[in-house]
């Protein structure tokens, strides 16, 4: 289904595959249950959260001058530094060191910012063969699909269907074995590295004392990546700063332990400018492309400033109780999850994503696991109310929410009201629930049970009660 139809037909269909949803739930519960393991054992974590939200909150309220002294020191060092304020701007920025460098092949580590901008399809467009290095991102890449969870792209898929990938890619018969299938993926992407032209990664962190950016794997795909092309392209997010390389000490412990529940990550690396003389390897030339794409619109609005302190890992979503129904492609934006319901409809500032910020119980069990307690549920709140009054709402929601407010505001009217409900309730109770098979309550008490009026409220109850003791 295509990004514009709406998240409810998407999750209608998603909701009749099976395999979709035992795997969603087996790898979200995992990664759950993890996080919370080593987050116990690691102790004080309440404290670990409170300091990585005081170091994102400082950032982002001081953005312009980090970004300034990040771009400096990264210029000191030899590289050379764009600022694009939307994805044409990215895409021609990109466009134009492809042609410079002639570049044919090049090979790219997982980036968020870079589906955002759809840079694959551009760079195929360009004529040059774009490869996902990325174990999940390649299986998705082959797929011809995007990915379907920040941290694990390839969630949805079977080993079968891997297997089937993989077979089609190199011509060659495979078992479903892990080892069979990891080993034909290292073989492949081998030969990709050592032929490119450019590596283009993405940014965990940049640190702006320094001009350094990190980057973090569990595959070391993205040491390759930055290493061996004579070229690297690094994409990053305007908001993916951090003060200094000991602020990165915090967040080398919220993000690894956040996303997959491990201690630390498996690769930390990080890259402060091009090669210099005397050094033995690494690019020639380094490109760093700093994306805006509707993230300043949110500075300075006290209500969405906050999503800015976002570092992608993912915890949102694998507590999600609608994601790990739905998973990731029933949102139809680049960001699934919480964190898409919010930030997708923000970034892209018209009409599109509008009814993601409907896709949520408003539970807030993704703000208990956020590492930079990022108050999601209360900002799907707000972008519904700016929703409302841009639109005017739906008429009938209005009726109903206006005939609620007066039959609530006193009690006589809400007694009256009561006595008819329990009257037009008669056709539709069963069992002592409702089953509402037309109307707007139809989609509710299809999935929910929704109680019938008892034959007396409790106030009637109590009355009939007090009335029967003064008689006793
Ligand atoms: S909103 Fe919080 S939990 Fe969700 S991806 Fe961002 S940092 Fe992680």
């Amino acid at each position: 289904m295509n990004a514009r139809s709406s998240v409810l037909d998407r999750a209608k269909s998603a909701l009749q595959d099976d395999f979709l949803r035992g795997a969603v739930h087996f790898t979200t519960d995992r990664l759950r249950n993890r996080k919370q393991a080593v987050t116990e054992d690691f102790g004080h974590w309440e404290a670990w959260r409170d300091r990585g939200e005081a170091i994102r909150r400082h950032t982002i309220e001081h953005l312009d001058f980090y970004l300034g002294q990040f771009a400096d020191n990264l210029e000191r060092l030899g590289a050379h530094v764009h600022f694009c304020a939307d994805a044409s701007e990215a895409l021609a920025a990109v466009t134009d060191i492809v042609r410079a460098k002639a570049a044919k092949r090049v090979v790219k580590s997982k980036s968020m910012v870079t589906e955002e901008i759809h840079l694959n399809h551009h760079l195929e467009e360009l004529g040059v063969q774009v490869v996902e290095t990325d174990l999940g991102e390649y299986i998705v890449q082959l797929a011809g699909e995007t990915p379907s969870h920040i941290i694990i792209p390839a969630i949805h898929k079977t080993r079968e269907q891997i297997k089937a990938l993989f077979e089609a890619d190199g011509g060659q018969n495979l078992t479903t074995e892990t080892r069979d299938l990891v080993a034909f993926a290292r073989r492949r992407l081998r030969e990709m590295y050592l032929t490119a032209d450019i590596g283009i990664t993405g940014c965990n962190f940049a640190i702006a004392e320094t001009g350094s950016m990190a980057l973090f794997t569990n595959e070391g795909n993205a040491d390759l990546v930055a290493n061996l092309p004579k070229t690297h392209i690094v994409f990053m997010g305007m908001e993916r700063i951090l003060p200094t390389l000991a602020d990165l000490e915090v967040f080398a412990h919220l993000l690894p332990k956040s996303a997959t529940g491990q201690n630390t990550i498996t690769y930390l690396s990080l890259i402060t400018g091009p090669r210099r003389a005397g050094d033995g390897d690494g690019p020639e030339e380094m490109h760093v492309i700093i994306l805006d794409n509707g993230r300043s619109r949110q500075l300075g609005d006290p209500d969405f400033q906050a999503v800015l302190h976002c570092i992608r890992c993912g915890a949102c979503l694998n507590v999600c109780p609608v994601y790990r129904q739905i998973g990731g492609h029933a949102y139809g934006s680049v960001y699934p999850g919480p964190i898409g319901a919010v930030l997708s409809p923000l970034l892209e500032g018209g009409e599109a994503y509008q009814d993601l910020p409907y896709a949520s119980s408003l539970c807030g069990a993704c703000y208990e696991a956020c590492p930079v307690k990022i108050p999601l549920h209360d900002m799907l709140v707000k972008e519904r109310q700016r929703y409302v009054a841009k639109t005017g709402g739906k008429t009938g929601e209005k009726a109903a929410f206006a005939t609620y407010r007066v039959a609530f505001s006193d009690h006589r009217r809400y007694l009256s009201a009561i006595r008819v409900a329990r009257r037009l309730q008669g056709g539709f109770a069963k069992d002592g629930v409702i089953r509402a098979k037309i109307g707007p309550l139809a989609g509710w008490t299809d999935r929910r049970d929704f109680p019938a009026l008892g034959q007396q409220t409790f106030r009637e109850w109590w009355m009939a009660r007090k009335r029967g003791t003064r008689r006793g």
